[in-house]
């Protein structure tokens, strides 16, 4: 029951062949077996099975025509990262100084899921306040890579607790919620890749919308001006359709666009035999492993096949990308947190001397080492002195790096292709052996950009490594071009065939 698609459980609750409760029993079952991966950080095992049953309840009252309201998602759990605002239920961005916050709203994205009957079966882990590509500094713990759960087993591969590779970040928990089946979707967030990083390490799809599509109210922002809400789920057309259940205009979010959202669905018949496929030069990055390589060559003469045009394109400022980020990203970062001074909400230490001590000594037991270290370095790029130098500079890079994709779109190009990630999932050994942002500036080169242009960005599962571990590659679009996007992935994702990771065998044990 777990391996089927959204598409599936929904086609299956409305003709009444699953029930609701028994589904969403079996989806806590699994998060309760997988416990030791460490992806849920506030479960809300209780309350789903409750609305999953009130849902069985509204579908028999609907087939007997007691109402006409069918709702697409009656009783479908999902995943939520734990930087989106839940009611009544804690929102900790895995920080300690939120780790007894109850919001008293949902955010838009949210609410719109639960407005279909979506149940949140609970709340993921993630890097505190989304500052991480590896879902490895986190209040609650590192979370891990579910491809090799055997690793972590007794008897089983590795050689010894470090060996476990990790879930990619930040949203690695969600990512971990739809590879192992415990949900039928999730959100992420993603700002410099943090819902397509760990989805492709994870072996699921990743969404980044075109900024504007989608409401970031009550998405506690790390970057306004980069953040989108992320999805992540089992297949390009599960995708689509969270993506369509939550766009659209928000009079609570002015970044949101206010034309109407146009909904759609993806065909499955798909010709790619028109498409023109730009393969940026830039992004034979350092560091590329052999295995993304031969992923991306492959897919490459997979559309050149079918009879598509593909040639090779230029972002050049592409390179300025990560230096670009780490200015903007701390700048906007020392001010976002400056709300967090232990008056209004959230965690409070206990110093009574001045209102200026109980500020400092909150945020020093609030936030890590990495949450400090970019509001410091924000409110160095922030001073007047710095402030032209710095941050000015670093905006009108930003519009270079966004001119570079509007120039190749312009010029005929219909989409890119690029890997995801420089690699598969590393070890939690290897990727702890240097700091926060030493990995950042690594594991970001391929997706960080797109945010910056705001561009609609998919990573779909392409292969698995030779260590068996998934692969992703990533398909960008001109902006409000997502749909595009999707069917682009669609096509691809029929080609490869690629077979989720079966974890069946866990419920019986
Ligand atoms: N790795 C980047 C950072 O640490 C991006 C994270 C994200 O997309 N939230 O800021």
């Amino acid at each position: 029951m777990l391996s089927l698609s959204l598409r599936e459980a929904i086609n299956k609750l409305k003709d009444g062949s699953l029930s609701a409760a028994e589904l969403c029993e079996k989806c806590v079952t699994r998060a309760k077996r997988l416990q030791e991966l460490n992806y849920i950080v506030t479960d809300n095992f209780v309350q789903s099975q409750k609305e999953a049953v009130n849902s069985d309840r509204l579908w028999s009252e609907y087939v007997s025509g007691r109402h006409n309201e069918w709702r697409k998602f009656g009783g479908i759990p999902f995943a939520i990262k734990d930087n989106f605002c839940t009611k009544n239920i804690k929102t900790t961005c895995a920080s300690n100084i939120l780790n007894n916050y109850v919001p008293p709203y949902t955010a838009t994205v949210v609410q719109r899921l639960q407005g279909e009957g979506g149940v949140i079966i609970g709340k993921t882990n993630m890097d505190e306040f989304a500052m991480g590509s590896g879902s490895t500094d986190s209040v609650f713990g590192p979370v891990r890579n579910p491809w090799n759960y055997k690793f972590s087993q007794p008897g089983g591969e590795g050689n010894g607790t470090n060996d476990w590779h990790i879930a990619g970040g930040s949203s690695g928990g969600s990512a971990v919620a739809v590879a192992t089946g415990t949900c039928f979707g999730a959100l992420g967030s993603d700002t410099g890749g943090s819902t397509r990083n760990p989805a492709s390490y994870c072996g699921v799809v990743g969404f980044k919308a075109t900024y504007g599509r989608l409401s970031r109210h009550g998405l506690i922002p790390l970057v306004n001006s980069l953040d989108v809400p992320g999805m992540l789920a089992k297949s390009v057309d599960d995708a689509s359709i969270l993506f369509n259940a939550i766009a659209g205009h928000d009079v609570r979010d002015s970044t949101t666009v206010t034309d109407p959202f146009q909904n759609f669905s993806l065909p499955d018949d798909i010709s790619v035999k028109h498409l023109h496929i730009g393969i940026p030069k830039e992004y034979h990055a350092p560091g590329i492993s052999p295995c993304v390589l031969e992923a991306w060559r492959r897919a490459a003469d997979m559309f050149d096949d079918a009879g598509a045009k593909v040639t090779e394109v230029s972002l050049p400022h592409t390179q300025y990308s990560i230096l670009c980020y780490s200015v903007l990203c701390c700048a906007e970062v020392a001010s976002n947190m400056s709300r967090y001074d232990g008056i209004e909400y959230g965690h409070r230490a206990k110093v009574e001397d001045s209102t200026e001590e109980l500020f400092a000594a909150t945020r020093h037991e609030g936030f890590n080492d990495v949450v400090r270290g970019r509001i410091l370095a924000g409110n160095f790029f922030l001073l007047r002195r710095n402030y032209d130098n710095f941050f000015i500079k670093a905006q009108k890079v930003r519009r270079l790096i966004a001119e570079d994709f509007r120039r190749v779109f312009e010029g005929g190009v219909d989409m890119l292709l690029t890997p995801t990630t420089l690699t598969e999932a590393p070890t939690h050994r290897w990727f702890t052996e240097a700091d926060n942002r030493t990995r950042a500036e690594e594991q970001d080169v391929f997706t960080q950009p797109m945010n910056m242009a705001g561009v609609p960005a998919i990573t779909v599962p392409a292969s698995l490594s030779q260590s068996g571990l998934p692969i992703g590659l990533q398909f960008v679009g001109p902006n409000f071009h997502d749909q595009q996007v999707f069917t682009v992935a669609k096509w691809f994702e029929q080609q490869t065939n690629f077979k989720q990771l079966d974890l069946s065998h866990i419920d019986k044990s």
